[in-house]
């Protein structure tokens, strides 16, 4: 099949290099030009295992290619996805500009019939102005439809090329049989494809989204319930999990979630739902417990180590979560700031995310080329993402290098009795 994919980020080039790897012919578009020229000398860029042999292996065999000019893009194709950002807005509302916008853009393009795909996560009712917008602008026929993507950044391929379903809301015969003969490879496992209207399709994105963040602000909050009245969290976890009414999935409580995805589409759930008359308390506390726990750290580290100014803390883990670059939303930047504003000396490492931090931070803190060069004359070391590689530490190593053996673990990679044997001053989440 012929399709375009507008949009290169996470999530479109994701797609876009996974629908060439089953055989059809993709145009990713973006209006990015640095972007797409790097994408075009086969450079991926941003930070996702696998996508760059992916990416690299169906440029090479044709079956991939990149460019700006998105007209050509959409006439050449039968399927267009949109895949571009809604970013929060002022009120937390999800904006739809760029969707909209892009929209537009198909519909003065287009030469015929063409299926219009929203893989963008947006709020119900988002598919009718698509819709509307497109009519405005073409006489040619079209189908709108939503399949919003599920996707985790990480593991992002895996999750693209065998996922746990694919959801497709659609309005009409056609467009859902085409969708259903592009996804037909992606599904031989069993996987059910589901096909429902476009609002329930919609709302299930965010329905998802919003259950996951749910699960942590939970989990933080019987954390935060074990360090009031005592109990150990990993034991209740434990506990909890093996209930297969509950399952093990998304019980680890941390110090606040982050990225792209949770804190904005809780948001904007929470908008739609009031502009729909309808006040989603829970997610409201979803919200301001997340917001929460991201001073946790801060404040531990505080109460342990009295006045921070002068000290040297050294950071490990800066993006949102282990396997990405990606610092969009990161607990890591909250804490960072009030390390900084509390005049302590900040040593960072991360083992994808420092070109971004440096975006971010520039030169008020420094950057350490590996996680022990993080510790050398730290008062204190804090864990903020728990990549793999933090997981089994030398400790004694760690020791002759920190000036003091202080651990502020927010990701509980150790446990208080090994980090006690370890001479380990040790403060993890909910022990
Ligand atoms: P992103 O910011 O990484 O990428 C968006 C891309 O769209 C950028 O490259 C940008 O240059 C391009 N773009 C913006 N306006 C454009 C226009 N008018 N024409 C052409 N290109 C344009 O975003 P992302 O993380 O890939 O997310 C995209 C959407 O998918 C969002 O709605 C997001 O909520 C959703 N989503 C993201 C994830 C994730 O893990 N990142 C998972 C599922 C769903």
């Amino acid at each position: 099949m012929k399709l375009a994919v507008v949009g290169t980020g996470y999530v479109g080039l994701v797609a876009g290099a996974c629908f060439a790897e089953s055989g059809n012919d993709v145009i990713c578009v973006d209006n990015n030009s640095a972007k797409i020229r790097m994408l075009q000398k086969g450079k991926v860029p941003i930070y996702e295992p696998g996508l760059e042999e992916l990416v690299r292996r169906n440029v090479q065999e044709g079956r991939l290619t990149f460019s700006t000019a998105l007209p050509k893009a959409v006439r050449d194709s039968q399927i267009i996805f949109i895949a571009v950002g809604t970013p929060q807005d002022e009120d937390g509302s999800a904006d739809l500009q760029h969707v909209l916008s892009v929209a537009r853009d198909i519909a003065k393009a287009m030469n015929g019939y063409k299926v219009i795909v929203d893989k963008s996560t947006v709020p119900v009712g988002t598919s009718r102005k698509v819709h509307d917008v497109v009519r405005r602008e073409t006489t040619h026929p079209f189908s709108v439809v939503s399949n919003p993507e599920f996707l985790k950044q990480g593991a992002a391929i895996e999750d693209f090329m065998k996922p746990d379903r694919v959801v497709i809301g659609a309005e009409d015969q056609r467009a859902t049989d085409l969708m259903l003969e592009l996804y037909s490879p992606f599904t031989r496992t069993g996987a059910p494809i589901m096909v429902m209207d476009c609002a329930s399709a919609e709302l299930s994105k965010y329905a998802a989204n919003a259950m996951l963040a749910t699960r942590i602000s939970f989990m933080n909050e019987v954390a935060n319930l074990c360090e009031a009245v005592g109990g150990d969290v990993d034991h209740v976890r434990k506990a909890i999990g093996s209930d297969r009414r509950i399952g093990t999935s998304f019980l680890f409580p941390g110090c606040g979630y982050g990225g792209s995805c949770f804190p904005k589409d809780v948001q904007a759930m929470i908008r739609f739902a009031a502009d729909g008359g309808y006040q989603f308390r829970i997610l409201q506390s979803v919200e301001d417990v997340n917001k929460k726990q991201k001073t946790q750290l801060f404040t531990k580290m505080k109460k342990q180590l009295g006045s921070l100014k002068g000290k040297t803390i050294a950071v490990w883990g800066l993006s949102f979560k282990p396997k990405t670059d990606d610092m969009r939303e990161a607990p890591s930047i909250p804490l960072i700031e009030s390390l900084v504003a509390a005049g302590a000396r900040v040593q960072a490492y991360d083992p994808e995310a420092t070109s971004v931090a440096k975006g971010i931070f520039g030169d008020r803190i420094s950057y350490a080329a590996s996680n022990y060069d993080a510790l050398k004359g730290a008062d204190a070391l804090v864990i903020v993402t728990e990549w793999n590689e933090f997981r089994r530490p030398d400790f004694s190593r760690m020791r002759t290098l920190m000036r003091a053996p202080v651990v502020f673990d927010g990701r509980n990679l150790f446990t208080p009795d090994q980090m006690k044997q370890s001479g380990f001053s040790y403060y993890s989440i909910g022990r």
